[in-house]
């Protein structure tokens, strides 16, 4: 087992950056993932890691060793890929043994070996048959099974479950997350499904354009992300963002959009030294489930809305809204809001809780004072 870093890495196809400086320390044992959209440069991390591709610049070390250009084998390195990458012409038998007889291991260490992970992994049953009489989730345990058999220093998993339906995949989060804790060998996981990344994560990495954004628990992520791009990559439905203008008013200061007004906590304008900021154009951001809504307005509930979309998930009710120029969805619970209107165009008036707003920069989309709420108490103080 071994810890992994990652110093100044990069990788260009061409004049094409995939990977731009990125620089990451993973501890021994950790299990974290490499979040961002399609095409920001994690499958390229991830084949770099393995061997696979070779760096432009930059070193990579497993443990002690500098393994920056050593060839694949010569890595330990245990991977899944997105198919799977299993041997059709093969039982899973022959499958999961492959790795071991590379290794030439001797056929009783090599059955032992693989009748234990086929347990942990719940495929005894189908060891004598082939890839193509097993069922996606089947696969996919075979694919993790064949890389837990080889006592790699760590793992790495690319996108493995996007084949797997919804019921199956929130299943094999759970069970791959303790497999991860069980072994404790150091895992990457490449995905670009923030759910996944947020319930089986110890840390996740944000990258965008082959950058790395931002590298922190999934709780950090969620509620002190950097910039914008990472408040609204995490988080379902996702942050509401609007363009305001920080102005003064009789109470304090507040985030003005054309006719929509918008209080902000004093204390947090203080402690953020917002007041210089007055006048300057920027970017508030709410959660869904930081807007309440009321029927009718009232001290608290000042913002006007009229609904545009009512979209019931059967746990929750969302509401989309259409205030000033602006669209905002609100998530509340069922119950709360069972009498509401849910004709379109139905009026409403809305709270963004002072204490979960976000503000961004409106051109770098940096986060300028992070919600009241998310800070330590040593912050607060
Ligand atoms: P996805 O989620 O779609 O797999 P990703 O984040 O894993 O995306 P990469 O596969 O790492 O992204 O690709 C990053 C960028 O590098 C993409 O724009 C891709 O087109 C480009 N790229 C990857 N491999 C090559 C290659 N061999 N030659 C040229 N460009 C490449």
């Amino acid at each position: 087992m071994a810890g992994i870093s990652i110093e100044s890495l990069n990788k260009r196809f061409g004049s094409f950056v995939a990977v731009n400086d990125v620089n990451i320390e993973v501890e021994d044992g950790e299990f974290v993932f490499l979040l961002g959209p399609s095409g920001c440069g994690k499958t390229t991390t991830l084949r770099m890691l393995a061997g696979l591709e070779m760096p432009s610049d930059g070193r990579i070390s497993i443990g002690a060793r500098n393994v920056t250009y050593l060839r694949p084998r010569h890595r330990n390195v245990g991977m899944v890929f997105q198919d799977y990458g299993l041997y059709r012409h093969m039982t899973v038998f022959g499958n999961i043994a492959y790795p071991l007889q590379v290794r030439r291991l001797s056929k009783d260490e090599i059955r032992r070996k693989v009748d234990a992970v086929a347990e942990t992994m719940q495929i005894t049953e189908v060891l004598q048959r082939k890839p193509d009489q097993l069922s996606g989730g089947q696969l996919q345990r075979v694919a993790i099974a064949r890389m837990l058999v080889r006592d790699a220093d760590i793992f790495l998993m690319d996108e493995p479950m996007s084949h797997l339906d919804a019921q199956l995949r929130g299943h094999m989060r759970a069970e791959l997350r303790h497999i991860q804790k069980d072994i404790g060998v150091t895992t990457i996981f490449v995905t670009h499904d923030q759910l996944e990344a947020m319930t089986m994560a110890d840390r996740i990495i944000v990258m965008k354009d082959g950058e790395m954004l931002q590298f922190a628990t999934p709780r950090e992520i969620f509620e002190r992300p950097k910039n914008e791009f990472v408040a609204t990559f995490v988080g379902e439905p996702q942050m509401n963002v609007i363009d305001v203008t920080l102005a003064k008013t009789d109470t304090g200061v507040a985030a003005v959009a054309g006719d929509v007004v918008v209080p902000l906590d004093q204390g947090w304008i203080v402690a953020n030294s917002l007041g210089d900021r007055v006048g300057e154009p920027l970017r508030l951001g709410i959660r869904p489930e930081h807007v309440a809504i009321a029927g009718q307005p009232d001290a608290d509930h000042s913002i006007p809305a009229n609904l545009y979309a009512f979209e019931p998930t059967g746990a929750e009710n969302l509401y989309v809204m259409r205030c000033g120029g602006f669209e905002v969805t609100t998530r509340t619970s069922t119950t709360d809001t069972a009498h509401f209107d849910k004709t379109e165009g139905a009026s409403f008036a809305l709270r963004f809780d002072p204490q979960w707003v976000y503000l961004f920069d409106r051109k770098s989309g940096d986060t300028i004072a992070y919600a009241a709420a998310s800070l330590t108490d040593d912050e607060k103080e």
